[in-house]
This record gives C-alpha cells, sequence and structure tokens, in this order.
C-alpha cells in the first residue's frame, strides 16, 4: 500500500472506526490510496481549487484531493460514524478539509466554498444521477463549478457519454454534452471496491464550457426531448404531438425528418427545434 500521507492505512480506519459497509447508503469503499490519488489527479489541477466531496465515507478519496494538492476540500457524508474518522484526516491537514455530517440534496456548498470548485464523488447510484442532474441544470450558466469528476456504474457512465444511434442514448446525454464535455476516464472491476458491487463502474470527467454548445432555450430543450424519449420507440411526429400541433413543419424546418426516432437525432437538431418552436 503506498503512503500518501502519515494516515493509518484505510483498513485499519474502517476497523477502528466500525465503519462495516452500509447498503442502505450504497457503501462501497475505495481502499486503495494509490487508486484514490489517481481518481484526484483526474479532477486536473486541484492545486488553486476548492474541492466538493460528496460522500467521502472513510476518507480514502479525500485523502487523495488533500495529497493531491486541493486547496481546500468540503466534504459532505450522510453517516454519522463517518466523522471521526474525517476528523482524523482534518487533524493531518490543517485548515484544508471540512466535513459536514448532512445530506448531500439539502446543504449548500457555496456557502462554504470559493471559486474555482471543482466536485468529486463517489456516490449510490440513485443519488448520483439526481445531484448530476441539479448539476447540469441551475438556473445561470456558467455553473459554480468548473468541472465534474464522478463515479458511476458503468451503465450509467455510458448513458452520459453516448452518441445518437445507441441505445444508451438519451436525455442524459443531451443533457450533458449541451454544455459540458463529458468523458469517461476510468473504468474500475467489482474488485476495486469493499465490499465488491454486483456492477462495474466508471468514472466520468465533465468540463463546464463557457456557453452551452449550441443555442436553445433551456426549458424548451428539456421539453422536447424529454417528450421524444419518453416514447423513444415512435415516429417524432407522434411522440412530440404533444409539444406543438404543428410539429412536422418544424421537424422539417430545421431538416429533421418527421419519420426518425429520437435516438438518431443529436444535439445540434434538436437544439435547432427547440429554437423553431420557440420563434413560432
Ligand atoms: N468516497 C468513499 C470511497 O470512495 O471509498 C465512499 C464511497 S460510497 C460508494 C458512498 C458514500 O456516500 C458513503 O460513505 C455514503 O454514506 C455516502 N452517502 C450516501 N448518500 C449520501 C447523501 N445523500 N449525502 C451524502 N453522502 C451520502
Amino acid at each position: 500500500m503506498p503512503v500518501i500521507d502519515n494516515l493509518p492505512p484505510l483498513r485499519e480506519v474502517i476497523a477502528t472506526h466500525e465503519l462495516a459497509a452500509k447498503k442502505s447508503l450504497g457503501q462501497n469503499f475505495l481502499l486503495d490510496l494509490n487508486l484514490t490519488a489517481k481518481i484526484a489527479r483526474l479532477a486536473g489541477d486541484l492545486t488553486g481549487a476548492d474541492v466538493l466531496e460528496i460522500g467521502p465515507g472513510p476518507g480514502g478519496l479525500t485523502r487523495g484531493l488533500l495529497a493531491e494538492g486541493a486547496r481546500r476540500v468540503l466534504a459532505i457524508e450522510k453517516d454519522p460514524r463517518c466523522m471521526p474518522a474525517l476528523a482524523e484526516i482534518a487533524a493531518a491537514y490543517p485548515g484544508r478539509l471540512q466535513a459536514i455530517n448532512g445530506d448531500a440534496l439539502t446543504v449548500n456548498p457555496l456557502e462554504h466554498l470559493t471559486q474555482p470548485i471543482k466536485i468529486t464523488a463517489n456516490l449510490p447510484y440513485n443519488v448520483g444521477t439526481e445531484l448530476l442532474v441539479r448539476w447540469l441544470t441551475p438556473p445561470e450558466w456558467p455553473p459554480f463549478w468548473d468541472s465534474l469528476t464522478l463515479m458511476f456504474q458503468r451503465e450509467v457512465a455510458q448513458r452520459i457519454v453516448a452518441t445518437p444511434g445507441s441505445k444508451a442514448y438519451g436525455r442524459l446525454a443531451l443533457l450533458a454534452q449541451w454544455r459540458t464535455d463529458a468523458r469517461i476516464v476510468l473504468e474500475l472491476p467489482p474488485e476495486a471496491f469493499s465490499p465488491p458491487p454486483k456492477v462495474n463502474s466508471a468514472v466520468v470527467h465533465l468540463t463546464a464550457l463557457p456557453a452551452p454548445r449550441y443555442p436553445a432555450d433551456p426549458a424548451t430543450l428539456n421539453k422536447v426531448v424529454a417528450a421524444a424519449f419518453n416514447q423513444r420507440r415512435k415516429m417524432l411526429r407522434s411522440a412530440l404531438k404533444s409539444v406543438s400541433p404543428d410539429i412536422e413543419d418544424h421537424l422539417n424546418a430545421v431538416g429533421i425528418k418527421p419519420t426518425e426516432r429520437a435516438e438518431q437525432v443529436g444535439l445540434e437538431a434538436f437544439c435547432a427545434l427547440a429554437r423553431s418552436l420557440d420563434a413560432s
């Protein structure tokens, strides 16, 4: 096991603080500090940046982030049992780690952090997707964060980076790719975690673009994409009937065949359709 700090190995931390993994909190811990330092590096240059970490657990990734030079880390953890372990890390990195016992869905990180801000997380699948959608749909763009480096089950990661014509392509891909550059940067087998989950995992790195890739009103684009993919097997002329009675004219005007299905249509064309609807 590599030494990245003078703190005890993670297995010892888990034993000392009796952190038996809880299924209800989606706890699958990373115990290899070499790997957590690698994930921290995938977030880019951390020196000069504040990092928001969601779900630090016993602190493997937290230690990686601090060892890789993060200016400050705000770690939000729901499980109170993890707080003493996180306090030990805070003591080893004076003034650089603030750990909050709370639910990431309710704590406002902006009360504690200064830009530039990078977000990292290894979270349960449902919480991770809900937070990702929130981070991608703020009232204003650019958002408060510069990049997101997030662990997902591989199938969700593939949905984020999917391209037209693939099964994984849908709302999540369009939402992510409209305003970020999104890439899978690491794939991990179940054995990387303790206990091992049933599925493979992947880290996705998303960098916020200064402005959306193509102009469109967010609410209109969201309405169109939601309607199109809610009935993804239907031709767009029927799937989008509820959006506008003249939908065939709008589809033709922007060069989308009304007989096409949502999964064949790219981001640029969806944005053009949203603009056409708003112009009428
Ligand atoms: N980051 C650690 C690691 O990589 O070893 C732990 C990862 S574990 C998959 C997910 C962590 O998220 C757990 O520590 C769990 O208690 C925490 N968690 C689950 N739901 C949460 C929520 N809503 N807010 C904050 N933390 C949460």
